[in-house]
């Protein structure tokens, strides 16, 4: 399993892949950090 933290908060989560954990780290900017997201 691969972990994946948040650079803006202390979101944390687990993914069974990196391409899964990249997924799950947009979808979280995207929802939390619109600003973060659209600068990619
Ligand atoms: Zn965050």
């Amino acid at each position: 399993m691969i972990t994946g933290r948040c650079d803006h908060c202390d979101w944390r989560a687990l993914a069974g892949s990196h391409p899964k954990m990249v997924q799950l780290y947009q979808n979280h900017l995207r929802a939390d950090h619109p600003r973060a997201w659209l600068r990619g």
